[in-house]
């Protein structure tokens, strides 16, 4: 299987290229990108050999270009958004791992969906900007569409076979299990101090900086409750959250006879990438078995709407439906952006998602240019809101 692991200098993208190098004779890899972090998508294309290399922009092409030329590797170096596309769309590409965060992935990964590639969905913010957009182009495109978000992959692996978009026959809802992040049991009042160093260190997941801060606001689980919609057809009654801290059990399907099915394992994203990598088939994670002895116990509880309010608003972006959850998508990358920065609070993250959902006045929205549109509205009206808290 040839691929284009988009993303690829980041958690998500090692993850899959550690699967990928157990499994010499089963996948080859034809296309990395990476933005900014130029060292380490050299060593990739070192180790890996892929035809293309995409990277941010022209300097990071010319010294990348001029490290390769060094070293004598053949890599074509490319840069900008065009050769995201370009290369998550090759006639030669099997498979597409789409891994770069935020709205920067729409984009590519329509463009592999287009292309009937096979998509190893990890960039969630695809589907809650644009889950209409995005699931009529992959039934077009006509490839199939894997979920790598731990929770959305167990989904898929608990459910009788693949229905994307379509509710499942005897299902009765879905069971999306979530740590509850860093902040689980800090009290409320504690909130409003936390560092960008704690709200980054999650208790069983190692993650990139912008998913392990939703994590903490539990905004990560609010994107994976609309990303499930999508996924699996289901409406927002029927997708609930429960608080599950040892995050072995990845998530489970509760079926109208009262079966509930689960997925389990250790909590490790080359599981999920494995899976959707050789789907139907099985192939070695290098993830060593989960030990139940050692777990000895599961615990779960009702999620707090009241201290996480972003996993509320969530659940309102995705009832109201419209505009609304790219809106709520975009105003969360700029105040996140901000809390990583130094420049806002953590408590200010919801206060700033919710303001700017108020501001936006509700729109409909049924292309990709009006999808980009809403976006650069909620990002302005969002960083407004962070200039007004800095002065
Ligand atoms: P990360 O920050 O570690 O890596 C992000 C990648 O995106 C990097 O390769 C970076 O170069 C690239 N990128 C960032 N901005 C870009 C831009 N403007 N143009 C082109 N490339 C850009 O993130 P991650 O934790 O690997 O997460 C990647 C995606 O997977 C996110 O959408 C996240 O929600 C999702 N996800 C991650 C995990 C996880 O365990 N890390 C789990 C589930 C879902
Ligand atoms: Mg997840």
């Amino acid at each position: 299987m040839k691929l284009t692991v988009l993303g690829a200098t980041g958690s998500v993208g090692a993850s899959t290229l550690d699967v990928v190098r157990r499994h010499p004779d089963r996948y080859q890899v034809v296309a990395l990108t990476g933005n900014t972090r130029i060292d380490v998508l050299e060593q990739q294309c070192r180790e890996h050999r892929p035809q293309y290399a995409v990277v941010g922009d022209a300097g990071s092409a010319l010294e990348l270009r001029r490290r390769f030329a060094s070293q004598q590797i053949a890599t074509e170096v490319l840069y900008g958004r065009e050769a995201l596309a370009t290369v998550a769309s090759l006639p030669e590409v099997d498979a597409v791992m789409a891994a770069i965060v935020g709205v920067a992935g729409l984009a590519p990964t329509l463009s592999a969906a287009r292309a009937g590639k096979r998509i190893l969905l990890a960039n969630k913010e695809a589907l809650v900007m644009a889950g209409p957009i995005f699931m009529d182009e992959v039934a077009r495109g006509g490839g199939d569409l894997l979920p790598i978000d731990s929770e959305h992959n167990a989904v898929f692996q608990a459910l009788p076979r693949c229905c994307a978009g379509s509710k499942p026959p005897g299902v009765r809802r879905i069971l999306l299990t979530a740590s509850g992040g860093p902040f689980l049991t800090r009290a409320a009042c504690d909130l409003e101090a936390v560092t960008v160093e704690q709200a980054v260190a999650h208790p069983n997941w190692s993650m990139g900086k912008k998913i392990s801060v939703d994590s903490a606001t539990m905004m990560n689980k609010g994107l994976e409750v609309i990303e499930a919609h999508w996924l699996f057809g289901l409406p927002a009654d029927a997708i609930d959250v429960v608080i599950h801290p040892q995050s072995v059990i990845h998530s489970m399907v509760e079926y109208v006879d009262g079966s509930i099915l689960a997925q389990l394992g250790n909590p490790d994203m080359r599981i999920p990438i494995a899976h959707a990598l050789a789907w139907p088939e099985r192939i070695d994670s290098g993830v060593p078995a989960l030990d139940l002895f050692k777990v000895a116990q599961l615990d779960f509880q009702a999620p707090d709407f009241h201290r996480f309010p972003c996993l509320a608003l969530a659940y309102q972006a995705l009832r109201a439906g419209g505009d609304r959850a790219a809106v709520l998508n975009a105003a969360n990358e700029v105040a996140v952006d901000a809390f990583l920065q130094g420049k806002i609070r953590f408590l200010h993250i919801s206060q700033i998602v919710e303001s700017t959902l108020t501001k936006l006045e509700a729109r409909s929205v049924s292309t990709l240019d009006e999808v980009f549109e809403v976006d650069a509205s909620a990002h302005a009206v969002a960083s407004a809101y962070v200039g007004s808290l800095l002065s």
